[in-house]
């Protein structure tokens, strides 16, 4: 069973899908339950999706990362 700290440390390479598949799974079976996990995990996701929009889009991605921060309230 993963805790929060476990759970963090592994986020970067949940995103990257770096994990193994039952890595995978006990991360989710965190998240099922612990709403801070998730929206650490959501604003990860959405902050790869932005970076990368942002290469393209030649913005700065600090300010992309301050807009997700408070679309998500963090
Ligand atoms: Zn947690």
């Amino acid at each position: 069973m993963y805790d929060c700290e476990d759970c963090i440390r592994r986020l970067d390479q949940l995103v990257d899908k770096e994990l193994s598949p039952p890595e995978v799974e006990e991360i989710h079976v965190h998240l099922d339950e612990c709403g801070d996990c998730t929206k650490r995990y959501r604003f990860q996701e959405g902050l790869k999706r932005l970076v990368k929009v942002s290469y393209q889009e030649q913005k700065a991605p600090d300010a992309l990362r301050e807009r997700l921060r408070q679309q998500l309230g963090a």
